[in-house]
């Protein structure tokens, strides 16, 4: 997901954790049940349509003042009243003091001011700094009050200072929602205008990628920031009550991102209502509350828009998503389904993990619906992990059926007689026996294609590296998952081998591909570093030369069983892998090019695509992490002005790729590598080379 370190970006949909029930599709019911709860005063479509007329009708008047909108403003709407207890025998006004002159504000917080006195005692409750608005006035007494040292503040004031650093937080919020909107309605601007003067015919316009210009100054993803420019438009420009609220400290930038999300389907009339309603509800509460709120809203106003959205997320964005946890695990999901289909399956998954677990499988209810979920999408039956327990497979009956499993109703009987008759020929059937040990539910990967990419320290050559390997996508990777994976791999027709040497300062020196299958590496052993496969034959130790201690990467940490650098076994193992691959290696430019590696077509070769991202393994563009392997090579300067060659392709995903050939942007590669980006704003970034942690 995204660099946010924000709550979840789906609260709409997202299980609370509080005092949640256990099982997910309870808690989306019981969700969903208060969010179509009807309030007071409409309940029924008739009511509904009147009020809809008298919109039409032009009725005036503030819209949640009707009956249709009672219960859900808040009693008395509008921002808590000021405290009016400015104590402490400080007669200064610090009320609403913005622009207040530097000089007094200087004279006021400074070792002569305040009366001497630091500013903690201010920020106890209902003291005079607690509650204050947030202005240079509170933001330099916050300051002071760190700098009175935090050990001597009472736990009221700390909590006082922190709630008042929150007020200031939410104010920036807002000077951030008014720049980038005041950002994206220029580009806008030089949109509409190149759109005119081209007729509406123009294939790239300036101004079209406001999102991929603006993530890459903010360091997030191009699609982070096309929201961030939905909704500050939406705030500067429909939702006057929740931007107040920011300016006043009191709304947070992420309880008014789901106010802006929540009423975008919505007309402006009907989200400038409902926007007042939740900008006096958002202070104070749970952002999960004020999301059910919103939802609840915008399904009663708009429901047509709110089907029409679920549409379309199901068009655009509907996904298989496997990804990394924070962990290190991984995680998968199937993203935008539909909802009865995501709770039929997990369903399903409960039902089937409830009657391993009644049949006598260990593992707590969780891990088995994981079992149970990687068994089903691996194209193998969950129930035959019963077997460990036991329990025949075969037998039709593996036991009875528990009374709490979820969804287990007698005609979706989850049992090997609704199995899915999946066998020979099917993708990823399994046929051969199952020789697990009993009370080992945890089995070999199916087989995956992959493209496998041995990293190598070039100084070491046929050293070791204690590194973890890297997948595409995946992040680091420890060496138990590199040996699984490796494994899988190997017994994959369409896996293919590569070997990027690499040098001491991190960028790749070198690149080496091997066409073809290679299941014995399966049999070899895992990568490197990994530990050395009990079933594999074990060569036995040369005679090494003490030269090869010490061998090892820079930077490794060699916690690994007390070894301090490869062993000998290990490096003539890897020898012997890139013996038998037929590794040959290219070098990779660095610096200038002697276009050694040039093509003289358009269209780079599978050899040239793997050196320009060995050298680059991510898109090129400034602050953009997607891996190279997914996107397209790009000739710098277009061919055949500029060659197929090292010195002018480079990795780029897909936005990335299209943004560059947009009015405004500008691309030189002033080496291999090396790329000088100038954005339509006139700011210039560089990125350069990967560096591989080795
Ligand atoms: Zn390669
Ligand atoms: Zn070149
Ligand atoms: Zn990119």
């Amino acid at each position: 997901m995204d660099e946010h370190p924000q709550p979840d970006p789906d609260p709409g949909l997202s299980p609370d954790p509080e005092g949640a029930p256990d099982c997910p599709d309870a808690r989306i019911d019981a969700q969903a049940a208060a969010d179509l709860d009807a309030p007071p005063g409409f309940k029924d479509l008739d009511e509904y349509f009147a009020w809809l007329q008298r919109l039409i009708d032009g009725d005036p008047g503030r819209p949640e003042d009707r009956p249709e909108f009672r219960g859900w403003a808040d009693p008395e709407p509008g921002p808590p009243p000021e405290p009016d207890n400015l104590g402490c025998g400080i007669s200064i006004s610090l009320g609403d003091a913005t622009d207040v002159d530097p000089a007094l504000l200087a004279a006021m917080t400074g070792p002569g001011g305040l009366g001497g006195m630091l500013p903690a005692p201010l920020f106890a409750q209902e003291a005079a700094a607690d509650g204050l608005r947030p202005s240079p006035v509170l933001a330099a007494l916050t300051e002071r009050a760190l700098a009175g040292g935090l050990a001597r503040m009472t736990e009221d004031e700390l909590i006082g200072v922190l709630r008042a650093s929150v007020r200031l937080a939410n104010r920036e919020g807002w000077k951030q929602e008014l720049l980038i909107s005041e950002f994206a309605r220029r580009r806008e601007q030089a949109k509409d205008a190149e759109t005119a003067a081209a007729g509406g015919r123009a294939s790239f316009r300036a101004g079209e990628f406001p999102g991929e210009e603006l993530a890459v100054e903010l360091a997030v993803s191009p699609l982070a920031a096309a929201e961030k420019i939905a909704n500050a438009q939406d705030l500067t420009r429909r939702l006057p009550a929740t931007l107040a609220g920011m300016a006043d400290g009191l709304i947070d930038p992420y309880r008014a991102a789901i106010s802006a999300e929540g009423t975008q389907y919505l007309s402006d009339d009907d989200a400038a209502a409902v926007d007042r309603i939740l900008a006096a509800f958002a202070p104070g509460r749970r952002a999960s509350a004020l999301a059910r709120k919103a939802a609840a809203l915008e399904l009663k106003l708009a429901p047509d828009a709110v089907k029409a959205r679920k549409e379309q997320a199901k068009r655009d964005r509907q996904r298989v998503e496997a990804g990394r946890e924070k962990s290190g695990n991984a995680s998968l999901a199937g993203r935008e389904m539909d909802t009865a289909d995501a709770l039929a399956s997990h369903a399903y998954i409960c039902a089937l993990a409830a009657r391993l677990r009644a049949a006598g499988v260990d593992g707590p209810l969780d891990a088995l619906r994981v079992r149970v979920f990687a068994e089903l999408t691996q194209g193998r039956n969950p129930l035959d992990l019963i077997r460990t327990a036991s329990v025949s497979a075969s037998d039709p009956d593996p036991g009875p059926e528990p009374a709490t499993a979820p969804g287990a109703a007698d005609d979706d009987d989850p049992g090997t007689g609704s199995w899915p008759a999946w066998g020979p020929g099917d993708p990823g059937y399994d046929e051969t026996p199952d020789d697990d040990t009993p009370g080992a539910p945890r089995r070999e990967p199916t087989p995956l294609p992959a493209l496998v990419n041995l990293l190598i320290p070039a100084d070491t050559m046929l050293g070791w590296s204690d590194a973890p390997g890297q997948a595409a996508g995946w992040g680091l990777l420890d060496r138990q998952e590199i040996t699984d994976i490796l494994r899988a791999a190997a017994q994959h027709p369409r896996t293919r081998w590569c070997a990027t040497l690499v040098g001491p300062d991190g960028t790749a020196v070198a690149h080496a591909c091997a066409d073809g299958r290679h299941p014995w590496l399966a049999d070899i052993t895992g990568p490197p570093g990994a530990p050395p496969d009990p079933l594999a034959p074990q060569p036995q130790p040369p005679p090494g030369p003490q030269g090869s201690h010490g061998q090892r990467a820079p930077n490794s940490s060699g916690d690994h069983g007390g070894r301090d650098g490869p062993d000998p076994p290990q490096a003539e193992r890897l020898a012997e892998i890139i013996a038998r691959l037929g590794l040959t290696f290219t070098p990779i430019a660095k610096g200038g090019c002697d276009h050694g590696a040039a093509e003289d077509r358009y269209t780079p070769s599978r050899k040239l695509r793997h050196l320009v991202r060995a050298r680059t393994d991510r898109c090129d563009a400034p602050g953009c992490d997607a891996p190279a392997i997914h996107g397209d090579l790009d000739h710098t300067t277009e061919y055949p002005a500029g060659p197929t060659c090292q010195c002018n392709l480079g990795p780029k995903c897909r936005r990335h790729h299209r943004s560059k050939q947009a009015p405004g942007w500008k691309l030189q590669q002033t080496q291999p590598g090396v790329m000088r980006w100038t954005l339509p704003s006139g700011r210039v970034h560089t990125t350069t080379r990967t560096v591989y942690d080795l």
